[in-house]
């Protein structure tokens, strides 16, 4: 699509706001009164249009179906007091996107679809942006192929659509943790680094059997030696030895380059915390354990930002924490939010007014 795109407005014509429990939100079940579907076909995006939520009409033979060629995004916006509705760091999200899909054969969004469109949808939806505390607008942007034929190839049709999801507190208690050493979640020069749908599918089984154990989630370890830590579930991992946070490094293309990651660095370095990025084995946690020089580990992403990790189970080790003694993770988790709800100004531009 070329220079100016045009985006299409139908609105619905009876909104389903009064029916919306903001009592009772729990993450991803609700959607607002409208979505953003854009379509592209013959190399170009050709239409974006914003419409009452409904479902989709697909053919059963869609590419993305058979083959996972999908991926997503996950962002979350907020409304202050004075009304501002601002979306936390949506442009690091829009890069990521166009990461992921250039990493799945996908075309590129462009920024006006991407944050033009998000930005118009939400402004149509603003009413839905909870204001209570810890509750937000959560933003899921995806795209999928739909070429109707049943071969593996990139597809040349795909469908980008936005919807968004008020949601609650996501409370997580805190993890109990289990080292993962048979299962993998991703291996050099795989996906791991792409936010797409076949990772999540795969992620299951051992997360099931974790839970099984007594497990809340797993410590992701890499392919070859189950020993170099990666993720925890879904989220990225930071662990506190000696006074300095360390989270393992992205050059492997083995992590998802977390939004929140990356502001958790930022935000521990301007608290004066010394942070590391680099491989770090079980090993290592395990022997600064023993030495009680291991004081933390936590976990970060869109959903939940901060989740305290209580206790990592390896072999026959087990590593606990006092949550009494925990002190870098809270104090991060306090300033990330107070960042979010415009409590305390940040002068990164991470705060994006619609
Ligand atoms: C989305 C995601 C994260 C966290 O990323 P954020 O941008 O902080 O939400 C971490 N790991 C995986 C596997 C993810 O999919």
């Amino acid at each position: 699509m070329a220079e100016a795109v045009k985006i299409n407005v139908t609105k619905v014509t009876k909104s389903k706001l009064q029916d919306l429990d903001f009592g009772n939100l729990p993450f991803g079940k609700y959607f607002t009164d409208h979505m953003l579907v854009a379509k592209y076909a013959d190399g170009a995006w050709q239409s974006v249009e914003i419409k009452p939520y409904q479902p989709l009409l697909l053919e059963p033979s869609i590419v993305a179906i058979h083959y996972g060629q999908s991926i997503f995004e996950g962002i979350k916006a907020y409304r202050y007091e004075n009304g501002d509705a601002v979306i936390f760091r949506p442009q690091d999200n829009f890069k990521r996107f166009n990461i992921s899909a250039d990493r799945m054969c996908m075309p590129e969004v462009p920024e006006e679809i991407f944050l033009g469109g998000m930005k118009e949808l939400i402004n149509l939806d603003k009413e839905w942006i909870p204001t209570a505390a810890d509750h937000s607008l959560y933003i899921r942007p995806f795209m999928f192929a739909t070429d109707e034929i049943i071969g593996v190839k990139p597809s040349e049709n795909y469908l980008f659509i936005i919807i968004l999801s008020p949601t609650g507190p996501y409370y997580s208690a805190p993890m109990k943790i289990c080292v993962e050493e048979v299962y993998t979640r991703a291996a050099p020069g795989g996906v791991g680094f792409a936010k797409n749908a076949g990772n999540y599918g795969a992620s299951l089984k051992a997360t099931v059997i974790a839970k099984q154990k007594g497990y809340d989630q797993i410590l992701w370890t890499d392919a070859f030696e189950h020993k170099w830590l990666q993720e925890v579930g879904t989220m990225n991992v930071f662990f506190v030895i000696d006074n300095v946070a360390i989270t393992p490094s992205l050059e492997e293309g083995t992590i998802l380059a977390g939004v929140t990651r990356d502001t958790a660095i930022t935000v521990l370095k301007e608290m004066g915390i010394k942070v590391e990025e680099r491989k770090i084995s079980i090993n290592e946690l395990v022997e600064a354990y023993a030495a009680g020089t291991f004081q933390e580990a936590f976990g970060t992403g869109t959903a939940a930002t901060i989740s305290l990790i209580q206790e990592l189970k390896y072999k026959e080790s087990i590593l606990s924490f006092d949550l009494n003694k925990l002190s870098i993770a809270p104090a991060l988790k306090e300033r990330l939010d107070d960042i979010r709800t415009g409590k305390v100004k940040e002068n990164h531009g991470w705060m994006v007014k619609i």
